[in-house]
C-alpha cells in the first residue's frame, strides 16, 4: 500500500465511510465546483462500530448525513467502474442484470463498490460515454470462476482477513475436472448446458466463433484496414461464453418484470466428495445460504427455497433433473447436452446430497465516462466539461484492463488539474 502510504505521509486527507453522490456544477459558467457526498459507515457483521483503516494519519471524522465539499481546482473522478451495478451493466449486456451475480472481491470492496457512482453523476451534467461495448471483449469479464459454495468466488479469503465476515465462506475449487462428479441447475432445478464446458472457461467449442482472446488472436487486423470492421470480424471481436449464456438466460423460473435468471448450483451426492476428495468443512463452506446439504434431494430443494437470497422462485425440478440425469448415467450418453464423450459420467444417488452454489462475476469495467488526452470528461458535444477529471474503471473506451490504466490516468489527470486556476 505504498501509495496510500505516501498519500498520507504528503498530507493527503482521507474522509471514509462517505459516498461521493453528485457533482456540483455552477449552471453560469458550467464549471463543476464541488461534490455531495453522503455517510455511508462500513460495518462487520453484527457490529454497530464502523471499520477502520490501518493507518488513521489523514482522515477526516465527519458523520452528518449529506456534506457539500467545494473543489479548488477540479474534481477527479476515481470511484471505480459499474461492474456492481446490474441495472447499468444491463444497459449493454440484458442477462447481467441479475443482482446476485456482483463484482469480484465483494466482501473486500464493499456493497457501494463499483456502483456506477462516477457514470450516473456525470450523464446528470451531460458526459458522454465511451467503450461500453468493451466489457464483452474479455472472457474475464463477465465469467463464472472455478470456486463454489461462496459469492466471493473469484478471490481467496481465509478467516482471519478483516473482511472476511462479509463473505462467510472462502469456497473450494472446482474445474471441469470436478464436474465430472457434478451436474449444473438453474434456479427451478434443470440443467442448462454442458455442465463440465460451464467450467472449462474460454475453452475451444464454449465459444461463439473466434476463439479466445480475440481479437489478439483468431482474427487478422490489418491497422488501418477497413475490413477491420466487416460484420464477420465485429462478431468475432466479442469474447462471450456460450455457456455463460446459457447460464443467464431467462427459464421458466423467470418472472417478469425483470425476468431474473437466478442463481446456479452444483448438485453433486456423497459418491462425488469421496471420488473428488472434497472437503466439505469450514472455512470452505459455511452457513451462509451458499452451501446446502440433505439426507434426500426434496430436502436439499427445500433448505435451498429457503436459505438463499436470490431463491426467489422455488426450485422444483431437482428430483425429477437427477432421476433424468441418472437414466443418461445408465444409458452412458447424456442425451440433453452430450455429456460423456470426455469423461465417465456418475450417478448422484447416494446421501448426502449436496448444492454448491456456481457463481457469475463481472470482474471489471471498461466502458465509462469519455476522456480526452488530459483526462477531462467530455460532454454530449465533444467538449471538455470544465473541472471534470476521470479516469481508470470511471472513464471508458482505452479496451485495457487493470491498474496500469489507472496509474497512468491518475498522473495524467492530477497533474492537469492540479496546473488549473484555483477558483
Ligand atoms: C479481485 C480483483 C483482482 C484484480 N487483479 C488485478 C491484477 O492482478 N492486475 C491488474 O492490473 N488489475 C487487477 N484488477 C483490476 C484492478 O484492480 C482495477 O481495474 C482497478 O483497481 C480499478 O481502479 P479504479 O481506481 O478505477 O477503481 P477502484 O480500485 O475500484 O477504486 C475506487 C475507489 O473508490 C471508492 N468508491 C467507489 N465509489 C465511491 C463513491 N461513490 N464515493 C466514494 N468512494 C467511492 C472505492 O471504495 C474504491 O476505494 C483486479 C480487480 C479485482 C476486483
Amino acid at each position: 500500500r505504498c501509495l496510500e502510504f505516501s498519500a498520507r505521509e504528503k498530507g493527503v486527507q482521507i474522509m471514509l465511510h462517505r459516498h461521493f453522490d453528485d457533482l456540483i456544477r455552477d449552471e453560469t459558467t458550467g464549471r463543476i465546483i464541488g461534490v455531495t457526498a453522503s455517510y455511508t459507515p462500513r460495518m462487520l457483521p453484527g457490529s454497530n462500530t464502523p471499520m477502520q483503516s490501518y493507518w488513521q494519519n489523514g482522515n477526516i471524522d465527519e458523520t452528518r448525513e449529506t456534506i457539500y465539499i467545494r473543489a479548488r481546482k477540479a474534481v477527479i473522478l476515481g470511484t471505480g467502474g459499474h461492474v456492481g451495478n446490474p441495472q447499468v451493466r444491463s444497459m449493454f449486456y440484458p442477462a447481467m442484470r441479475e443482482p446476485a451475480w456482483g463484482p469480484s472481491g465483494q466482501a473486500l470492496i464493499g456493497e457501494h463498490a463499483a456502483d456506477a457512482s462516477a457514470l450516473k453523476a456525470g450523464l446528470k451534467v451531460g458526459a458522454n460515454l465511451a467503450g461500453m461495448q468493451q466489457n464483452l471483449s474479455y472472457g474475464a469479464t463477465a465469467h463464472s470462476p472455478t470456486r463454489l459454495a461462496t459469492r466471493d468466488a473469484y478471490t481467496d479469503m481465509y478467516p482471519g482477513h478483516p473482511t472476511f465476515p462479509f463473505r462467510g465462506s472462502t469456497g473450494f475449487a472446482a474445474n471441469a475436472n470436478t464436474f465430472e462428479h457434478f451436474i449444473a441447475v438453474n434456479q427451478v432445478g434443470k440443467r442448462f448446458f454442458n455442465d463440465m464446458d460451464l467450467m472449462r472457461g474460454n475453452a475451444a467449442g464454449t465459444n461463439f466463433p473466434g476463439g479466445n482472446n480475440v481479437p489478439a488472436r483468431g482474427v487478422d487486423i490489418v491497422q488501418g484496414d477497413w475490413r477491420n470492421s466487416s460484420r464477420d470480424h465485429i462478431r468475432k471481436m466479442y469474447n462471450r461464453h456460450a455457456g455463460l449464456d446459457a447460464a443467464l438466460q431467462i427459464n421458466e423460473g423467470s418472472e417478469g418484470p425483470e425476468y431474473f435468471s437466478g442463481p446456479l448450483w452444483a448438485i453433486f451426492d456423497e459418491g462425488a466428495v469421496e471420488r473428488a476428495e472434497l472437503n466439505l468443512t469450514f472455512p470452505w463452506v459455511a452457513d451462509n445460504g451458499y452451501f446446502f446439504s440433505a439426507d434426500t434431494l426434496e430436502e436439499l430443494q427445500a433448505k435451498i427455497n429457503a436459505g438463499h437470497k436470490y431463491q426467489r422462485v422455488p426450485m422444483t425440478h431437482l428430483s425429477d433433473t437427477v432421476a433424468r440425469w441418472n437414466g443418461f448415467v445408465d444409458a452412458g450418453a447424456d442425451a440433453d447436452f452430450g455429456r460423456g464423450e470426455d469423461a465417465p459420467m456418475h450417478k448422484i444417488e447416494r446421501p448426502k446430497f449436496y448444492a454448491a452454489s456456481i457463481v457469475v462475476v463481472w470482474h471489471d469495467s471498461y466502458g465509462g465516462l469519455r476522456i480526452n488526452g488530459k483526462c477531462q470528461v467530455i460532454d454530449m458535444e465533444g467538449q471538455p466539461i470544465p473541472g471534470l477529471y476521470a479516469g481508470c474503471e470511471a472513464s471508458g473506451g482505452g479496451n485495457q484492463h487493470g491498474l496500469g490504466r489507472g496509474l497512468v490516468h491518475a498522473y495524467i489527470a492530477g497533474t492537469h488539474a492540479a496546473a488549473e486556476t484555483a477558483m
